[in-house]
């Protein structure tokens, strides 16, 4: 049982017009009462109002800030229980104050996500939708918001519990046919269990399916940019993210670090490394850099290859083609300006057509073209339809996978001619298994593993 009062921030600390304080727990509206100075009194005021008044020092009745106060009694709040939201000016100061004096009351500082791990242990929220709420707070485009907040709504969970219940169905069936062997026949048993197996298996790849997208929807498309110095690396990356953080220089291989920047093309989230210029170099610093770029290589979901067409193709250009070929690479030629002089058969042998970009970064030139091309590898066309529910959480995605491999376990068993209260076994398991998704029977470790990701007031 939760029986103690909590309270942290709840809005970004800096500068603002407003900021939050929230308090939750049981003692929650009558401890605020005690340091509030107002017209009604919030102990008797009806839940979902606002009041206008003052926090004051208990002891001295000194006003300590002037503040809105939000009611919201249980279990009608975000964590089921009674909460009160205290609206102060923005600024740290202000909260602060607040702060301290609800700390100095029966009030203890908040951990991060504890309110949400509230709202999961009091049965509003499942797992996998508290986990959304993560995924929700740390989206960096519109789709990865919209995927996470239909999950927040349920969409998963419900999809889960749906399938969860034909294994139930099944277990029970089963588990009739071990108990009363003689009004059942064994064949029939395990032709049910196939089927419906099979069949929860089939949702569960479908989820698994959208897992590639949703990941990216969630982190980006990591995506490194890669050519030999002076191409026009930075000056694409400056042109994709529209501002400058990157160092654009003449100098070849100046570049030196890994930069990340996250940029959206058309809803489609985008993770980007520039790399610092990738070929043999015996400047130590100028090393450290290539030895990035090449881990930076590796872990990249698209290669975005630069080439100055302006320049016959160099021995390291082949060399980095001859690298990146069975990656998802597109080629780009910048310099469409400059006069061409580089031989295309080459590269048009190695890539595909609609893999090569011509642009010009210096004049904005085929930014669009680039970021067709992108959109046209990643995203078949499914990633339109907003009413997928995509898996991204790797926790999910372990779990689903591990009941396939139950139900195939199951399915397996029953055309061995295992008996029928061992196949119970894998059934059961898959049924667990789904389980933990949505936080039914998991252990606390894992509950506050997963509540310590949160901010903290969330
Ligand atoms: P990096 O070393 O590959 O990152 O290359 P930079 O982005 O630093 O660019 C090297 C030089 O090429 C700079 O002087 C850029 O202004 C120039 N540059 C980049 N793109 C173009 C382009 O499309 N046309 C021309 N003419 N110059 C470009």
């Amino acid at each position: 049982m939760i029986n103690d009062t909590i309270a942290a921030i709840a809005t970004a600390v800096g500068e603002g017009s407003v900021a939050i304080v929230r308090v939750s727990g049981p003692e929650s509206v009558a401890i605020v009462e005690s340091i509030f100075a107002a017209k009604n009194k919030l102990t008797q005021v009806d839940s979902h109002t606002v009041h206008y008044g003052y926090i004051v020092n208990p002891n001295t009745r000194e006003k300590m800030e002037e503040v809105l106060v939000t009611v919201m009694r249980a279990p009608r709040s975000f964590t089921m229980e009674d909460v009160v939201e205290i609206s102060t000016h923005g600024g740290v100061i202000a909260v602060k104050r607040v702060m301290d004096i609800l700390l100095q009351q029966n009030v203890r500082l908040a951990e991060p996500g504890e309110f949400t791990k509230r709202a999961f242990l009091n049965g509003r929220i499942d797992l996998s939708q508290a986990e959304a709420v993560i995924d929700l707070i740390r989206s960096k485009s519109e789709r990865a918001f919209s995927s996470a907040f239909k999950q927040v709504q349920g969409n998963l969970s419900k999809e889960i519990e749906a399938q969860r219940y034909t294994l139930l169905e099944t277990m029970a069936h089963i588990e009739v046919n071990i108990d009363y062997p003689e009004h059942d026949v064994e064949s029939l048993t395990s032709a049910f269990i196939r089927e419906k197996c099979s069949q929860v298996m089939e949702s569960i790849e479908k989820l698994l399916r959208t897992a590639n997208e949703g990941k990216i929807l969630r982190e980006g498309i990591v995506t490194a940019i890669v050519g030999r110095p002076n191409v026009g690396k930075s000056s694409l990356l400056n042109a994709l993210a529209k501002e400058s953080k990157a160092i654009v220089t003449d100098i070849p291989g100046t570049t030196r670090d890994v930069i990340e920047e996250f940029i959206t093309i058309n809803g489609i989230p985008l993770k980007l490394l520039d790399t610092a210029g990738i070929r043999e170099t015996a400047d130590v610093v100028e090393q450290i850099g290539v030895e990035r770029s090449k881990s930076a290589l590796e872990d990249a979901d698209l290669v975005v290859l630069v080439l100055n067409q302006n320049e016959p193709l160099h021995a390291d250009d082949l060399q980095l083609m001859e690298q990146i070929k069975s990656r998802q690479v597109i080629v780009v030629l910048n310099k469409m300006d400059l006069p061409r002089q580089l031989e295309l058969r080459q590269i048009e042998e190695m890539f595909e057509s609609d893999r090569i970009v011509k642009m010009s970064v210096k004049e904005q030139e085929g930014l669009d073209a680039l970021e067709a091309a992108i959109a046209g590898i990643f995203f078949s066309g499914g990633i339109e339809s907003n009413d997928l529910t995509y898996v991204s959480n790797v926790r999910h995605i372990a779990l689903l996978k591990k009941a396939i491999v139950s139900l195939q376990d199951a399915i397996g068993a029953t055309e061995e001619h295992i008996p029928i209260d061992l196949i119970q076994i894998d059934v059961r398991a898959a049924w667990e298994q789904l389980g933990e998704i949505i936080g039914d029977a998991v252990g606390d470790s894992l509950i506050d593993q997963i509540f310590s990701q949160f901010c903290l007031g969330k």
